[in-house]
């Protein structure tokens, strides 16, 4: 029998746990689901790197949550940022209008608001070496990129022309690999015929890490294989050494012996290292539970909170049987919770959490992966043929699957980079106009607003 008033369930972001989590409540009219997040798209993250070369646009790899959830009339999406909880009274407070906190109440309540990039204690480099996690970093990466070549070009001192044909890569994990793969590839293959002065194939492609080999999670094996592939496509490797300085004419790292050695380049990446959401820090100092040194908050075997079986923490943000953060696990958490809340009213006990381990993949250059699946190792073509499916199959929308597609024959089998443009109105772009005109043309945030605290009109 249905429930006299629907169970209210209150979703905190719409990324790779939440938005799974929201989809399967959303088939039982038994939930009224409210989905906060404080943007307004979903983000396929493993692709950012392609929007910051210049293969796909931010809308292929960015579906708007409120239209993906608009056949589901039992969902509201509200964009909006969560700063708090109380989870005594069961209530979320969120600032949506400008100025203006609005609390959501809810019965049961799942948070999956990811993480960002970490610094390790130096967030003064963020000033110079932008990371990768969201669609505006992409952008900045596309500016930094394009209009290092830009300038480049423009310049007639040698030195200065090689200094502004330097990319530091800072992280040899996926993100990594895959931008400096990326960003050599674009400069020997796609560039090759757009400058007159200098010649983009010149490109040094610098990746640093702390670390033996690139890619060293995907065993010894293929990480060999990685540094090989990198190799061969012009990447300069700096393994075992770890990042000490960054500043705005190039990195400082040290070796494990403590050698200092300097690396002179306009445009520093940074790919290294992750911090939980602070909204895990605020769950944990709520509940009672801990948090990892990556700031994650540690839940119980069903993702629940201590003392809170109606608040579950999933994906990037939760630290659950030492796995990794990434898309898998994150939707399988989602997954799990939703299905939890769904035991739960039909006065079943909660399962523990098991996750089936579905390998992971990482894309070096065109044609060329490398995929690690249940002791099963493959590189090269066969590894890219699988990579491609997975993120194919994992791209949400048909229409953003067909236009990937095609971008991707154009990009790999032609050699079209079509997404090249960079907005310096959006970004406060340094390359040409005058301070008084980026002044005017910087947008400005919405006017805030004079009243006090709201309640959500639901
Ligand atoms: C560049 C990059 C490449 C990656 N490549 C891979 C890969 O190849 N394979 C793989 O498996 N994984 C990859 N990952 C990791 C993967 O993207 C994450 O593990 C996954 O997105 C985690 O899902 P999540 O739901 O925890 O967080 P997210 O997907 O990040 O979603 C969190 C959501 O919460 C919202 N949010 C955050 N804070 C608030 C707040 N205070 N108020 C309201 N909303 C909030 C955010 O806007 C966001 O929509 C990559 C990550 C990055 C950054």
């Amino acid at each position: 029998m249905r429930a006299a008033t629907p169970h209210r369930v209150v979703v905190v972001g719409g990324g790779f746990g939440g938005l799974p989590a929201t989809r399967l409540l959303a088939r039982s009219k038994e939930f009224e689901i409210t989905l906060i997040d404080r943007r307004n798209h979903h983000l396929f993250q493993p692709l950012l790197y392609q929007v910051a070369t210049g293969i796909l646009s931010p809308g292929q790899i960015s579906p708007v949550l409120r239209h993906m959830l608009r056949k589901r009339s039992n969902v509201r999406v509200v964009l909006s940022e969560v700063h708090g909880f109380d989870l005594g009274r069961r209530i979320v407070r969120t600032t949506a209008a400008p100025g203006r906190e609005i609390e959501f109440p809810y019965d049961s309540l799942i948070v999956a608001a990811g993480a960002g990039q970490s610094y390790f204690g130096h967030d003064e480099f963020a000033l110079i070496a932008p990371g990768m996690k969201t669609i505006d970093d992409a952008m900045e990466l596309r500016r930094r990129v394009y209009g290092a070549l830009e300038i480049a070009e423009s310049l007639s001192d040698d030195a200065l022309t090689r200094f502004w044909m330097t990319f530091v890569v800072v992280g040899a994990g996926a993100t990594g690999v895959e931008l400096a793969g990326q960003i050599r590839e674009l400069a020997a293959r796609s560039l090759n015929r757009d400058f007159r002065r200098i010649d983009p194939a010149t490109v040094r492609v610098i990746l640093v890490d702390g670390g033996e080999e690139p890619l060293t999670n995907f065993g010894d094996r293929l990480a060999g294989r990685a540094r090989r592939e990198l190799e061969k496509m012009g990447v300069e490797l700096q393994m075992g050494r770890r990042v000490v300085g960054v500043d705005p004419d190039g990195v400082d790292t040290e070796n494990a012996q403590g050698d200092k050695s300097r690396v002179r380049a306009a445009t520093t990446i940074w790919a290294a290292g992750v911090q939980a959401s602070p909204l895990a820090g605020m769950l944990a100092e709520s509940s009672g539970a801990s948090t990892d040194r990556a700031g994650r908050i540690e839940v119980l075997a069903d993702l629940s909170l201590p003392g809170h079986p109606e608040v579950f923490a999933v994906g990037d943000m939760a630290s659950v049987q030492e796995l990794p953060g990434v898309c898998e696990v994150a939707m399988q958490g989602g997954l799990h919770a939703a299905n939890t809340i769904k035991r739960r009213l039909k006065g079943r006990d909660s399962l523990p959490f098991t996750y089936r381990d579905l390998g992971s993949a990482a894309a070096i250059g065109r044609f060329k992966s490398i995929v690690s699946f249940r002791g099963v190792r493959l590189s090269g073509l066969a590894g890219w043929a699988v990579w491609f499916f997975v993120h194919i199959g994992f791209l949400n929308g048909f229409g953003n699957r067909a236009s990937t597609m095609v971008r991707w024959f154009r990009a790999m089998v032609g050699h079209a980079r079509p997404e090249r443009v960079f907005s310096v109105g959006h970004t406060g772009g340094d390359l040409s106009l005058p301070d008084d005109v980026k002044k005017r043309i910087m947008p400005h945030p919405f006017p805030a607003q004079a009243e006090g605290p709201a309640t959500f009109a639901g």
